[in-house]
């Protein structure tokens, strides 16, 4: 293995949820819905199937789903090209290690905000850039915030790009127009690319998502990145895509098309359709998710942790130092024999593992029964 994968051998997401069948564990590690999307979208899927739609799909992907995805950004009031500003990807894990092999490479920097998802940085080190992270900080009510300062420090003149995700795994923060404005504001001082990963954009509690793009300047150099998977609870699908301006699109397909060249064809037109017809079901999925993170929540607060705020996403984190332990991380490896429940260490998405080693993260995206027997399990701790 060359050098700059050596730190990437493994993702805590594997590890864990192996461990969690390994102990027969309840398992609110990895982050992916236990219930299927809408049934007219699972139809659509098999009509294609069995509708001859298994060659390669268009480079670029279907048209009716690009089509669908342009309109479905105009909500935001944000307007695609479907021919040119759109490309469908292999999931937004795709898109984003397209973007950075598209956008960086040796010599370059590329900021990333501290705890981040772990592909990025395992991404950034494919394209062989260097990270450089800004960690969020505690901020009103605990909710993890911009260090706006941290931000503006961090750029240096080999900066060149940044990499933007809210709703904000692992911590559920979603940054507010300020915390937004003051990225797009060292951007463009800066002439930054942002890359953005909303996958989580229709999963949002308190407060509302904005797309990156939609600030001042902010349109010709963002590449807004999202999926289909956690809109839709089909994370397997692997549906994703890329919305920016004709040059930026095209420099992440140069990547993108000797990567995977194209993806998911029978799928795509199910994704187009749930785009199009079934935001109802996401506003019905966002409500329960409401309910949800509620109830974990609650039950992890009375089983003794102390939780963090969260207004987004699938997750809530929360401090273990409470219950008498010191190291998260060493928790969640021992906490699926200890108690049958899985949870991920917060600190392997940071690269300051010490500050950030009292929190573990829990995913609240599963059937209330699922959640009742991880807070009677973890009740054992007090
Ligand atoms: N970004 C974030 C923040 C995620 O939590 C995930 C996990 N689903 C992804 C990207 C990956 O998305 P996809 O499955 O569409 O590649
Ligand atoms: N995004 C999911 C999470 O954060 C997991 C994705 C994965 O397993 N790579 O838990």
């Amino acid at each position: 293995l060359v050098p700059r994968l050596r730190p990437f051998t493994s993702t805590i997401f594997a590890d864990m949820t192996a461990l969690a069948v390994r102990a027969g564990a309840v398992n609110l590690g990895q982050g992916f819905p236990d219930t299927d999307g809408p049934p007219a979208m699972l139809d659509a899927a098999r009509k294609a199937l069995f509708g001859g739609a298994n060659q390669y799909p268009p480079g670029p992907g279907r048209p009716e789903l690009r089509a669908a995805i342009a309109e479905h950004r105009t909500r935001y009031g944000l307007h695609h090209d479907p021919d040119g500003e759109i490309l469908v990807t292999t999931g937004a894990t795709e898109a984003i290690a397209a973007s950075l092999l598209a956008l960086t490479g040796p010599g370059d920097e590329v900021l990333v905000i501290e705890p981040y998802y772990d592909s990025y940085a395992a991404s950034v080190a494919l394209a062989g850039a260097t990270r450089r992270v800004v960690p969020l900080v505690a901020g009103p009510g605990g909710r993890f915030a911009l260090d706006v300062d941290a931000l503006r420090a961090a750029v240096t003149p080999r900066t060149r790009a940044i990499l933007v995700n809210s709703p904000h795994n692992p911590t559920g923060t979603v940054f507010t127009r300020d915390e937004l404005a003051a990225i797009a504001e060292v951007c463009v001082r800066h002439d930054l690319v942002a890359i953005t990963d909303e996958v989580y954009e229709h999963l949002v509690f308190d407060g509302e998502h904005v797309p990156l793009a939609t600030l001042p300047g902010m349109a010709e150099r963002t590449v807004s990145v999202s999926s289909a998977g956690k809109t839709f609870n089909c994370t397997g699908w692997k549906i994703g895509w890329v919305c920016a301006r004709p040059e930026l699109v095209a420099a992440v397909k140069a990547a993108k098309q000797f990567l995977t060249f194209v993806s998911g064809g029978p799928l795509q037109p199910a994704v187009a359709h749930a785009l199009r017809h079934e935001l109802e079901w996401v506003e019905r999925l966002r409500t329960d998710l409401v309910a949800k993170r509620d109830r974990l929540a609650a039950g992890l607060a009375d089983a003794g942790f102390e939780v963090r705020p969260s207004a987004g996403t699938y997750f809530v984190c929360a401090d273990v130092r409470p219950l008498g332990f010191a190291d998260a991380e060493e928790l969640a490896w021992r906490l699926p024999e200890l108690v049958g429940v899985a949870a991920v260490p917060v600190c392997v998405f940071t690269d300051h593992p010490d500050e950030w080693r009292h929190l573990l993260r829990f995913a609240f995206c599963k059937r209330d029964e699922v959640l009742d027997e991880a807070i009677t399990r973890l009740r054992q701790l007090r």
